[in-house]
């Protein structure tokens, strides 16, 4: 009987989902940037579709749509949209639903990327931001301004300091859509949606391909909002490559092993770390000394693969220990099977003003890391060997 069938576990939907008729276990991958048709009848019915293969692939593509069927039914979302990077789908959701005059409420300890998109672009159009304290979720609430607030753009965890937001209270948020850049979490550690969020949106460049070899974003959503955004997205033109959504699709088969094991890991680094006496603080939602261990441990079925370090002292002592590190690797993703540590102040937020590196706590000793799939006591000898 149906009704006694138990929910299916999300690693087990991350095999199933998106699959065709074709039974084909892996999509066919389809480079064709046009079909074509025995009429203008043909290419009209085309033109007239709404996100639907068979036409132009700005406007859909076969290998993309695997791809968005396969994280919409993850997210427990109506509909999906790619793009051909995380930005591409900040950028076409933000000018999809606002305008000059508009107003969006935005965490201000967000991707360098997404502060740099909404200090630059949307101020240069006329789209006000008001910035808020994301740990406080009231603040949200308080900041919205009835008919003029769009979009309240939240992130959690956060990046770089794995702050966490109470999605509860954002999906509470009645008025403006509600966005939750998920990507730290990845759709099998947290599910946005489920808590009354509109929007859930993943750097798919991280995690959800998890091996470095694809640049990709995503979106998930009500069909009709999805369909909004899609009319402005062709025209924006961030257009996930059918290839990308190829290794991102391929990458979802595997998040479940890939995420738990790397949560393990991350989680035993953490606290390795927290007890060096070179180690000031250790930031991870895994750890009983975040702040926000309690309401991560209810919204989150795994704490993830990052985490951020600060340092006793400063730029120096960050430059010695990653100039000693030999296993882990410097470089900007997260994700990925390699463990990989960045300097946020001097590389992902480099554009970041001083005033504002300040009020988001981008010291100078602070350091992400990205923990991978190696054995964790290899991860924590080169730890160990560097912080000598
Ligand atoms: C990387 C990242 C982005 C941007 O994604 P790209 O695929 O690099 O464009 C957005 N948000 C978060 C949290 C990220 O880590």
């Amino acid at each position: 009987m149906a009704g006694d069938r138990r929910e299916q576990e999300p690693e087990t939907t991350a095999i199933t989902a998106g699959r065709d008729a074709s039974g084909a276990l892996s999509p066919a991958l389809w480079a064709s940037s046009t079909w074509h048709t025995n009429d203008l009848d043909g290419t009209h019915r085309g033109a007239k579709a709404v996100h639907e293969s068979g036409f132009y692939s700005r406007y859909a593509n076969p290998t993309v749509e695997a791809f968005e069927r396969t994280i919409a039914e993850l997210e427990g979302a109506e509909s999906a949209l790619a793009f051909g990077s995380g930005m591409g789908a900040i950028a076409s959701t933000v000018f999809a639903l606002c305008s000059s005059g508009d107003h969006i409420v935005a965490q201000r300890n967000m991707y360098a990327g997404t502060l740099g998109f909404l200090d630059g672009a949307c101020k240069r159009m006329g789209i006000e931001v008001t910035y808020v304290d994301g740990r406080n979720a009231a603040e949200f609430a308080a900041a919205v301004r009835p008919g003029k607030t769009m979009l309240v753009m939240a992130e959690t965890p956060t990046n770089p300091h794995l702050d966490v937001v109470d999605l509860d209270a954002l999906g509470a948020i009645k008025g403006p859509f509600t966005f939750v850049d998920s990507t730290l979490a990845t759709p099998l550690g947290q599910q946005p949606l489920r808590h009354g969020v509109n929007i859930v949106m993943h750097s798919a460049t991280k995690g959800i391909a998890g091996h470095n070899d694809a640049t990709l974003g995503v979106i998930a959503a009500e069909k009709e909002l999805v369909n909004t955004i899609w009319a402005y997205s062709v025209l924006h033109g961030a257009t996930a490559s059918p290839f990308d959504a190829l290794n991102g699709l391929r990458g979802v088969r595997t998040l479940g092993a890939r995420l738990r094991q790397q949560s393990e890991t991350a989680q035993q680094v953490a606290e390795w770390l927290s007890a060096h006496p070179a180690v000031k603080r250790v930031n991870y939602p895994g750890l009983t000394s975040h702040p926000q261990h309690e309401l991560a441990k209810r919204q989150m079925r795994w704490f993830g693969s990052v985490f951020s370090i600060e340092l006793c002292g400063g730029i120096a002592e960050a430059r010695a220990l990653t100039q000693r590190l030999s296993l882990v690797r410097c470089a900007v993703t997260l994700g990925g099977p390699d463990t990989l540590i960045s300097h946020s102040a001097t590389s992902t937020h480099l554009s970041v003003s001083p005033e504002v590196k300040a009020a988001t706590g981008i010291s100078e000793s602070l350091l992400r890391v990205s923990v991978g799939l190696e054995a964790a006591p290899d991860i924590i000898a080169d730890f160990a060997q560097a912080l000598k």
